[in-house]
């Protein structure tokens, strides 16, 4: 078992990463408060039994699996069971799935009585490298994304390995999206990516690889909680991937933060940020997870998503975090037009 600790003044995150620590450790939160377990309807159809093993009468709100579910209709219905479960100040949410159940069970843990405990047990491996660490809540709302939230950490993150034995290949591509954003931000973790190329999807070395990113993710939460500098890093490849999910849709994030790699690293080799060298090596470890990178039509209006970011600092420019070197990054503003007409040669030729 590996432990990790992030430690801000609101809140002291425990978070542990070990195949079994699910049933093992989650028991220690239960005695002697009243406890509320938020899942979705797939992880409950799998998981259901251990749920009611480890967490008894506790009530369990199965929402429908799916983004579509992390809105404000979800997030008020999932706070009047709570009111109606009886919960107290002292009572725990155990937010048990990936990051959809992740982002609004902490942000329905924040909102009710202005704050209970929360314990994350994510169960995908975007939200064990990344979504359930570093306490980002949020519902979306309309067609805007995570627009509505607050930052809350969790007690606890129970990062339990065999939960991903039941996780489909695309699933495991998506946190593998994650992966390598982390390795474009992390020296070591890019040189363990290239080391281990060929088992990228081997449940064994994403073990390996997790508490790797967690760590990385968590010395980033330490030093800048509210994203004021540093935490920008993570959106890393995120402005056009996000305008493409937006605008396209029909793959997972972890594969539009791929596809948004990819491109800004082109990018960036253009505007001289980085060396071919290094992004040769980058572009070979986004392939590999990938597959190919789709060719897209209409890219003019994909990329106007990308001028609405709220990343950006001005409404006529487009703000990126483009890989540099080994375990460095730049931040690359362009006007409007030169990212959209980079975009426009790139995607669609
Ligand atoms: P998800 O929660 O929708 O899960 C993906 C699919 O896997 C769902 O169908 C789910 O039912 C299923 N699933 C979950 N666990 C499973 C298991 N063990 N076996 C089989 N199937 C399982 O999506 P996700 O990729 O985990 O998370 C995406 C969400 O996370 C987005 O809403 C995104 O905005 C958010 N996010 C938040 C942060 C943050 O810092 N808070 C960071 C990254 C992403
Ligand atoms: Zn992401």
């Amino acid at each position: 078992m590996k432990v990790i600790e992030i430690h801000t003044p609101s809140q002291d995150s425990v978070i542990t990463c070990g195949a079994g620590c699910f049933k093992r450790l989650a028991p220690r939160f239960l005695a002697g408060h009243r406890n509320f377990v938020l899942t979705d309807s797939n992880v409950h159809a799998l998981y259901g039994q251990d749920i009611k093993a480890v967490f008894g009468d506790a009530p369990v709100y199965i929402l429908p699996a799916g983004e579509e579910s992390k809105n404000e209709v979800s997030l008020f219905r999932i706070l009047q069971a709570m009111i109606d479960a009886g919960l107290h100040r002292n009572s725990f949410l155990f937010a048990v799935g990936g990051g959809v159940v992740g982002d609004i069970g902490g942000l329905a843990a924040a909102l009710y009585m202005r704050g209970i405990h929360c314990v994350q047990v994510p169960t995908t491996l975007l939200a064990q490298v990344d979504s359930s660490v570093g306490g980002k809540t949020a519902v979306d709302m309309g067609k805007v994304k995570n627009v509505v939230g607050a930052f809350y950490q969790p007690e606890a993150v129970l990062v339990d390995g065999t939960f991903l034995k039941t996780l489909p290949a695309r699933e495991i591509r998506c946190g593998l999206g994650e992966i390598v954003k982390y390795g474009a931000l992390n020296a070591k973790i890019l040189d363990s990516l290239t080391e281990n190329a060929d088992r990228l999807f081997d449940l064994a070395y994403l073990a390996e690889i997790t508490p790797e990113c967690i760590e990385h993710k968590a010395e980033v939460v330490r030093l800048d909680e509210r994203e004021r500098g540093l935490r920008k890093s993570l959106n890393m490849g995120h402005t056009t991937a996000h305008a493409f999910e937006l605008f396209y849709g029909g793959l997972s994030h972890g594969e539009f933060v791929l596809i948004g790699m990819y491109y800004e690293l082109k990018i960036a080799l253009a505007e001289g940020a980085t060396t071919a060298e290094y992004a040769a090596l980058l572009e070979g470890l986004i392939l590999r997870v990938l597959g190919e990178v789709p060719r897209y039509e209409g890219v003019e209006r994909a990329a106007e998503y990308a001028r609405l970011d709220k990343k950006n600092a001005a409404s006529d420019e487009v703000s990126m975090i483009v890989p540099a070197d080994y375990g460095t990054y730049a931040e690359l503003r362009l006007p409007f037009e030169k990212y959209r007409g980079y975009l426009v040669s790139l995607a669609e030729k």
